[in-house]
């Protein structure tokens, strides 16, 4: 699980440095006399470009916010369909609302991510992007989804809220598609306590991107701020420079909190195999996931629904699943009426296939920091649970 398990010295420091160094300036754009060339946002977007392996990051106030200014610059408009996944947290649909966007709901396949034949049969006229999700940070099949969207000529944003620092075959996931967004808030895996970032290799993409989270202004550097040039409206999506010195505190440990969820991964999986009807996540060939959480699969949801009841009873919480059948399933967003509009004529089943897949899972959190015997008791618990079948 998350960076917050890490925050201390390091991030102590970052803070007091924008006011010790950085002449206690807040805001990321101009006072240049005054902050000693102290610009915490713009060293977080290039360290996190460089770390990432891509051109351009552009930092926003959160991960949803992430998410609507990728559909900006890619010019989203009222009307529009925008396709995303069943299983995914509900800012991605509300992302699509906030763009007068239609959000079309993909079904997803035993990775828990979109299924490429599902996309492929959603795909109208009107569509005009794919938001793919990274669930718990194992990558989709984006090979199968870009040769959907490459056929279509469709744009691809992955949201890799989960997935900071993932990858599929040697390429780290949000810089895969034409854009890719980033959460930082306080569950993921680096965290500013709230906060964004919006990668993408295509410069026209990142101005529009860029101009649109600081209510279009290009900040161009000919011009005073109050002269400054536009092209189009935006809104005020803007990361702070308290964010951007907490992000460049955590992206420095990022290494290390990879590295501890890929060895407590390992370490449960080992064990969880001993136990006959268990079967783990799927993950897509020449996939590096960032191991958020580790997902098996049992027969049935009354056994998922035993075995989460079990494991409470040995202190162990899940997450998200078999729970997920609430804030992170379409199906259950009937709050939403734009989303469930375009529902209606998709039929009766909808989504089900999801359903099923999802209800049959459970989720295990995975901790930076060991608790004493938290694997015992997570094989105990499944044992249990499994051995009343
Ligand atoms: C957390 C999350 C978001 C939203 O990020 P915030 O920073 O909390 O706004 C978007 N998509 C997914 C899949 C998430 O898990």
């Amino acid at each position: 699980m998350p960076g917050f398990e890490l925050i201390g010295a390091e991030e102590r420091a970052a803070i007091n440095s924008v006011f010790d160094s950085g002449g206690g300036i807040l805001f990321r754009y101009g006072f240049d006399a005054a902050r000693n060339n102290s610009f915490k946002v713009r060293a977080f977007e290039e360290a996190f470009a460089k770390r990432m392996g891509c051109a351009h990051a552009l930092g926003v106030s959160s991960g949803s916010t992430a998410l609507r200014v990728a559909l900006a610059a890619l010019a989203i408009q009222p009307g529009d369909e925008v396709i995303t996944q069943a299983f995914t947290f509900v800012a991605t649909a509300e992302a699509i609302v906030e763009a007068g966007g239609i959000p079309v709901i993909a079904d997803i396949d035993e990775t828990l991510n979109m299924c490429p034949r599902s996309l492929e049969s959603l795909i109208t006229p009107k569509t005009r992007a794919v938001i793919a999700v990274h669930m718990f940070g194992t990558p989709a099949r984006l090979d199968g989804i870009l040769e959907v969207t490459r056929k279509s000529k469709i744009p691809l944003i992955e949201d890799t809220a989960w997935g900071c620092g993932a990858s599929l075959h040697g390429r780290h996931l949000g810089t895969i598609g034409d854009i890719g967004t980033f959460s930082f808030d306080y569950a993921k895996t680096i965290t500013t306590g709230e906060g964004g970032m919006v990668v993408t290799n295509n410069p026209d993409l990142d101005f529009r991107a860029r101009a649109f989270h600081d209510h279009g202004h290009e900040n161009n550097p000919d011009l005073p701020r109050w002269e400054d040039s536009r092209h189009a409206g935006g809104f005020n999506y803007r990361m702070m420079e308290l964010q951007g010195a907490l992000g460049l505190a955590q992206l420095g440990k990022l290494d290390t909190i990879l590295a501890a969820q890929r060895r407590n991964f390992q370490d449960l999986s080992a064990r969880l195999a001993d136990i006959r009807g268990v079967t783990l996540r799927a993950a897509p060939a020449g996939a590096a996931p960032s191991y958020d959480a580790l997902v098996f699969s049992v027969a049935s949801p009354e056994q998922a629904l035993r075995c989460r009841k079990s494991l409470l009873e040995h202190g162990v919480g899940t997450k998200v699943l078999p729970e997920a059948i609430t804030w992170h399933f379409a199906q259950t967003w009937t709050h939403i009426p734009q989303l469930m509009g375009r529902a209606r004529g998709l039929g009766k089943g909808w989504l089900e296939s999801s359903r099923k897949i999802l209800a049959s899972c459970v989720a295990v959190p995975l901790n930076l920091k060991p608790v004493e015997g938290f694997n015992e008791r997570v094989y105990e618990g499944v044992r249990k649970a499994l051995s009343q079948a």
